[in-house]
């Protein structure tokens, strides 16, 4: 998601590089480059026009910052304005004060809601709730099941109309799962709610009227990021028929544009929760604008990353290996290197995790070629390796070379190459943990 616009923005951050000052034609070029880098990501025009203008005259009053050149100076402002534009601040969910805590769903059939839900429930799960599922979507064929399906892959239980009680009606099915919480102790109530294809008022009026039957903390309107400038308009059209306090954006693994997420938040004036980028459980996250704009910039979703990281890596480990980060060169060994990529590994996949590292934007095609087999075939290289061989790559010569290629079933230049790579990454390293980095932290080029 975003690729378009992060390869326009980073190419017109370029042409200033090396400028001493920014005239005001060196504004007006910028500003209509980021237009067009705007709208061809599909952000609604009212959204693009505000941003523009923004960006234009805080350029044309910025200070002459002593820290910054000016291609840094309009990386700062379009950064600020895009975090603007997406919301701000993080917003956390609200639990209610006495529980359950109620939260219903809202959103076109298709965009993603039941999916979310189960993406939601599991996630309060983890931090130590007692969610519970209502099927109030009586409306599409299977939608009970699928979030049957759902609940047990969560582990979390599901509240639905028993089979064979004639169709039901969601609105009452809604009310007694409020009940159903009350008394099995569930702590938060997801409720799921029928879908359409399009707007229609039935599915308004339906929504409306179980918004009334449960009287939720948090209506979350779900919109599927990939369906462009629709999303602005289905969101105007939710937000009108029953209201709602926060947006999910599903799909954002999907689309290389994105403009609904640039666009929803502005537009309704409520922000984006959580974001929702594969079909996987776990693909979900609470929505950071500010992390999202850096992303955006191809600044790279560092703290993302360390988060994921925080999860993945055993706490001692890291420690671990930050310390050898940070000390002599000959610390790291291959033993390193390999344990680092495994963890790597639990990170998910290669390609989106680099693609959260600053600076990547530029080699995102290279890292795309980069897959999990590779990674096979450097683990068995170092694992056919002596543990001093490991410890000390520098012993290895040709025999020694020879033999683990054979070991590994892999070719001499695929060792030389391995070698060849961890030297590089020992170094990089080095540098990294000695605070070599140049210009803007996590500004690639500039
Ligand atoms: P609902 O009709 O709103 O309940 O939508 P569903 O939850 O059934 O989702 C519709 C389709 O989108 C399903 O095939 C999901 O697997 C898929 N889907 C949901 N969320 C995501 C996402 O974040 N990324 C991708 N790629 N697919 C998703």
């Amino acid at each position: 998601m975003f690729e378009t616009l992060s390869d326009r923005l980073t190419a017109t951050f370029k042409n200033l590089r090396g400028k001493g000052r920014l005239s005001d034609a060196d504004i007006d070029a910028t500003a209509r480059e980021i237009r067009v880098a705007l709208l061809e990501a599909d952000v609604a025009l009212p959204v693009v026009r505000q941003f523009i203008s923004a960006v234009k005259e805080r350029a044309r009053g910025a200070e002459v910052h002593q820290a910054l050149n000016p291609a840094q100076q309009v990386i700062k402002i379009v950064n600020e304005e895009l975090i603007r534009i997406l919301g701000g601040e993080t917003r956390r969910l609200r639990f209610a004060k006495t529980p359950p805590t109620v939260i219903m769903l809202a959103g076109l059939q298709g965009s993603g809601k039941t999916t979310l839900a189960g993406k939601l429930a599991k996630w309060l799960k983890d931090q130590g709730h007692q969610p519970v599922l209502v099927a109030a979507d009586l409306q599409r064929p299977n939608a009970v099941q699928q979030l049957q399906v759902i609940g047990e892959r969560a582990g979390v239980p599901v509240f639905a109309p028993a089979p064979g009680n004639g169709v039901g009606d969601p609105v009452e099915v809604a009310r007694q799962s409020i009940e159903h919480a009350r008394a099995k102790l569930y702590d938060v109530v997801i409720v799921d709610t029928a879908g359409r294809l399009g707007i229609d008022e039935e599915m308004m009026k339906q929504a409306a009227d179980i918004r009334d039957a449960v009287r939720p903390d948090e209506i979350l309107f779900v919109v599927d990021a990939m369906i462009g400038q629709d999303a602005v308009t289905t969101a105007q059209a939710f937000l009108d028929g029953v209201g709602f306090d926060g947006v999910v954006l599903t799909k954002l693994d999907g689309d290389a544009r994105g403009g609904a997420a640039l666009s929803v938040a502005y537009v309704t004036g409520r922000q984006v929760m959580f974001a929702s980028n594969g079909e996987k459980l776990d693909d979900f996250d609470v929505f950071h604008p500010d992390r999202m704009a850096s992303r955006i910039l191809g600044m790279g979703d560092v703290l993302t990353l360390i988060e994921q990281a925080e999860k993945a890596f055993d706490a001692q480990q890291a420690e671990e290996m930050a310390r050898k980060l940070a000390g002599a060169e000959q610390d790291f060994t291959l033993e390193d290197f390999l344990q680092q990529m495994e963890q790597v590994r639990k990170l998910g996949s290669i390609s989106k995790l680099l693609g959260m590292l600053p600076g990547m934007n530029e080699i995102r095609d290279q890292i795309n070629q980069i897959d999990d087999r590779e990674l096979d075939r450097i683990a068995a290289i170092i694992k056919s390796m002596t543990p001093a061989e490991r410890r000390d790559p520098k012993i290895l010569n040709a025999s020694r070379r020879a033999r683990i290629a054979r070991g590994s079933g892999t070719q001499v230049s695929d060792v030389n190459q391995l070698v060849e790579r961890f030297f590089e990454a020992r170094k990089f390293m080095n540098q990294m943990a000695r605070g070599a980095m140049p210009g803007l932290p996590g500004m690639p080029g500039l």
